[in-house]
């Protein structure tokens, strides 16, 4: 990601970049879900494919991992929050962190920012919070194209309803291992070494209206069912 400082400097490399990325853009790819996944062990199953999942799925096949991104919308991949801005006070440390890391979302800031600012200048610089206000639609096209497009990485749609992990190992009483996944849909179960979970904020979540509550997950999504949450509980 680029220094948010004014400068003719930094918005000519800005604009470089904005040209550089451009030829992903160019190809939109849909979605390489694959057909049986059941009869593959992947190195890293992700479940979640909000911000943290993504960057997480991109980064384990950045070390070679064969990696599955499983969420519950491919489309709202790369969905921003109600607020549609990058980095900020501590969040603008974590962005240029995951983009010297070569993460995704410094690459989408800069490719969907239609202001850029440094919040805090009155104050001194251990305070300041760079921040990029981005084009909704922009950045989830960039990083849906940039995901969908990353070797070694799957993405399958659907709702992860257990953690699967081993019997006790026999060594070290209480401790298991993580096998895989089973889907809510009932289908055989997909086996990998490791799962990262980045279910969110709604992980069982409840929507509470009047005297009625029930199951509810973000505007448009489907709940993100109890079961995985139970399993966290059992293991
Ligand atoms: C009401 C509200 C308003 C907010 N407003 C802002 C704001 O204006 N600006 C801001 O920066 N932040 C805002 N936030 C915070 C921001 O939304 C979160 O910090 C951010 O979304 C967290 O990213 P995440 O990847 O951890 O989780 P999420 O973005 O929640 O992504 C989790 C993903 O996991 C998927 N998933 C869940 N369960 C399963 C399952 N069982 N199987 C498969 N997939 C599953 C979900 O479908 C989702 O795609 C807001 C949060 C809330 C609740």
């Amino acid at each position: 990601m680029v220094r948010w400082n004014k400068g003719n400097c930094e918005l000519s490399l800005m604009l470089l970049r904005q040209l550089l990325l451009r030829p992903n853009l160019l190809q939109f790819p849909s979605s390489r879900t694959a057909c049986d996944l059941t009869l593959k062990k992947y190195d890293v199953i992700v479940v979640g494919g909000g911000h943290a999942g993504t960057e997480a799925a991109a980064a384990a096949t950045r070390v070679g991992a064969e990696t599955l991104l499983i969420t519950q919308q491919i489309r709202t991949i790369g969905s921003l929050s109600c607020n549609p801005s990058l980095g900020g006070v501590g969040k603008g440390q974590l962005v240029r962190e995951v983009d010297s890391l070569d993460g995704l979302c410094g690459r989408a800031g800069d490719w969907a920012g239609i202001h850029f600012s440094i919040l805090n200048r009155s104050k001194g610089p251990a305070v300041w919070g760079p921040r990029a206000q981005l084009d909704r639609d922009r950045y989830r096209q960039f990083i849906q194209a940039e995901l969908l497009a990353t070797p070694r990485l799957t993405v399958l749609e659907g709702s992860v309803e257990e953690l699967l992990v081993s019997d006790p190992i026999l060594d070290q009483p209480g401790h298991h291992r993580v096998t895989g996944v089973r889907m809510v849909d009932g289908s055989q179960p997909i086996s990998s070494s490791s799962v990262v979970l980045t279910t969110g904020t709604f992980l069982s979540g409840s929507l509470f209206m009047g005297q009625t509550t029930s199951p509810g997950g973000r505007f448009g999504d489907p709940p993100s069912g109890a079961g995985l949450s139970h399993s966290l509980k059992e293991n």
